[in-house]
């Protein structure tokens, strides 16, 4: 497998080099007729560089393929699955105790640390080495270096690890601020303990206080509670780390509408939850899956269908896409050398982890307009390369409705049917389609497991055509630095 992989970067390669000549041949043409250009269209947006990486957690094909049978039917398609070029990804997750060989499950420390820094790493890791725990530098790091804006969104905690993993450097996602600092996490390897990073111990502190000194233009989600504690030490300030966000220069917001009024003013820390955002959707009376039950003949008794529904908690959260139409405001304002904006849709795996199907529908739907919003910038701002991709598998699985295994039991004159937590769901057209979560047994087991399949991007922007249908996330990392020129 190595070989291949290596095979494949070595043609991604040799096929920029293509790229780059063509590139610069159309960089010639453009030079001499954009003056032209110009005056034909004063107002036409700027030729700033820009990337776009929209993660969906745990978003697979088959939460893609539930939550578009669900909203529309076997017509449909979301925004993401419009764009122009598609490719397979293979996730890899090295094993603390020993880099040399790999885990086949991921989580999204390690997966976001692959997507941001172009290496692999271990379980829990933010942006730092297996093993040896050394910071590897990130495509927004690298970016601001360059005189790129930069910005994370994203419907968790700001501190949780997919937004960690572009900005900050800890041996472990629980590092989230400063109490988790001293905590001793007995499932966690020796070489990933929050204490590793505590200044005091040579470390750049909790994920809260390197993300509030990072100079980053635009971070919009949750986790007020999470910033809102003190500093570690070494500072006579006794701010706390919201308050050094502030003293960095970020301007705070916590209301949609305090969200929207703020244009024209520099860098914005918006927190919307003291923790995650609260989800878009649940299931009617908060049903989620349910385990199966079976009555005295042995016969299985399925649970009833059901549908979905707005969650009042939601009301007055911002959602993603406002997030984002924000956070590119602040982003291109007087800005002619271009950003890197990362946005995460977090809550699709938070939810499959609960046995939630309505809760994933809703934040797929929420994250693919989002989504829309990258692609209507991408009609005016076309040296924009945008990225849909996921981190890693999840547990939801499309099966076979109750009539399916009820024949078969009557056939085998036995009761048949399917271990887990199962869901039937009214589809939005008045079909049924029943989902199953299987990777974790029930009553003990407290939650779903990420599983190993692979995941799809989904891109549009220049500079895609050699891509080859089956890359791996360092690749991904690989074209979003060709893109800003960061090699
Ligand atoms: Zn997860």
């Amino acid at each position: 497998m190595v070989g291949i992989t290596h095979y494949l970067r070595v043609a991604i390669l040799a096929s920029r080099k293509a790229i780059a000549i063509l590139a610069a041949t159309l960089l010639l043409l453009t030079t001499v007729f954009s003056h032209a250009a110009q005056d034909e269209h004063p107002s036409k947006a700027t030729s700033s560089t820009n990337v776009i990486l929209f993660i969906g957690d745990g978003m697979d094909e088959h939460q893609i393929t539930m939550a578009r049978n669900y909203l529309y039917g076997a017509d449909g398609a979301f925004a993401m699955e419009q764009m122009p070029v598609r490719s397979s990804v293979q996730v890899h997750t090295l094993r603390e105790d020993n880099p040399n060989q790999l885990r086949y499950v991921a989580d999204s420390a390690n997966t976001a640390s692959t997507l941001a820094t172009g290496l692999l790493t271990s379980k829990g890791r933010i942006s730092t080495s297996a093993a040896k725990d050394v910071d590897q530098e990130t495509i927004l790091e690298a970016a601001q270096k360059k005189g790129y804006r930069t910005g994370l969104v994203s419907t968790a905690s700001l501190t949780d690890a997919t937004p960690a993993a572009f900005a900050a450097h800890t041996s472990h996602r629980n590092c989230q601020s400063t109490k988790n600092m001293a905590e001793i996490n007995p499932i966690q390897a020796k070489t990933q303990q929050c204490a590793l990073d505590l200044k005091a111990h040579g470390g750049l502190g909790s994920i809260a206080e390197q993300l509030a000194t990072a100079n980053i233009d635009v971070l919009l989600g949750g986790g007020m509670a999470l910033f809102n504690q003190p500093i570690e030490y070494q500072d006579n300030s006794r701010l706390n780390i919201l308050e050094k966000a502030q003293s960095h220069g970020l301007r705070l917001v916590t209301t949609t509408n305090s969200l929207q009024s703020a244009v024209n003013t520099g860098q914005l820390l918006g927190l919307f939850a003291n923790g995650h955002l609260p989800v878009e959707w649940r299931g009617e009376n908060n049903r989620r899956a349910e385990l199966i039950t079976t009555d005295e003949q042995g016969k299985a008794i399925f649970p009833t269908p059901f549908s979905c529904e707005k969650n009042p908690h939601h009301n007055g959260t911002p959602t993603l896409a406002e997030m984002t139409e924000q956070a590119l405001q602040v982003l291109t304002q007087n800005n002619n050398q271009g950003f890197f904006l990362m946005v995460e849709g977090a809550s699709i795996d938070k939810q499959a982890h609960l046995r939630n199907p309505c809760g994933q529908i809703g934040e797929l739907q929420a994250f693919d307009q989002a989504v829309a919003i990258g692609r209507q910038f991408y009609q005016q701002h076309s040296n924009t390369l945008i990225i849909v991709t996921a981190d890693h598998g999840q547990a939801g699985q499309i099966v076979p409705l109750p009539e399916s295994y009820l024949a078969a039991s009557e056939a085998v004159h036995m009761a048949q049917y399917p271990t887990g937590h199962y869901a039937v769901l009214k589809t939005l057209s008045g079909e049924l389609m029943a989902v199953n979560y299987a990777t974790n047994s029930s009553p003990q087991g407290q939650w779903e497991m990420h599983t190993g399949n692979n995941v799809p991007v989904y891109m549009e922007g220049t500079g895609l055509d050699d891509v080859p249908i089956l890359i791996d996330q360092r690749d991904i990392n690989q074209l979003m630095r060709h893109h800003l020129k960061l090699d």
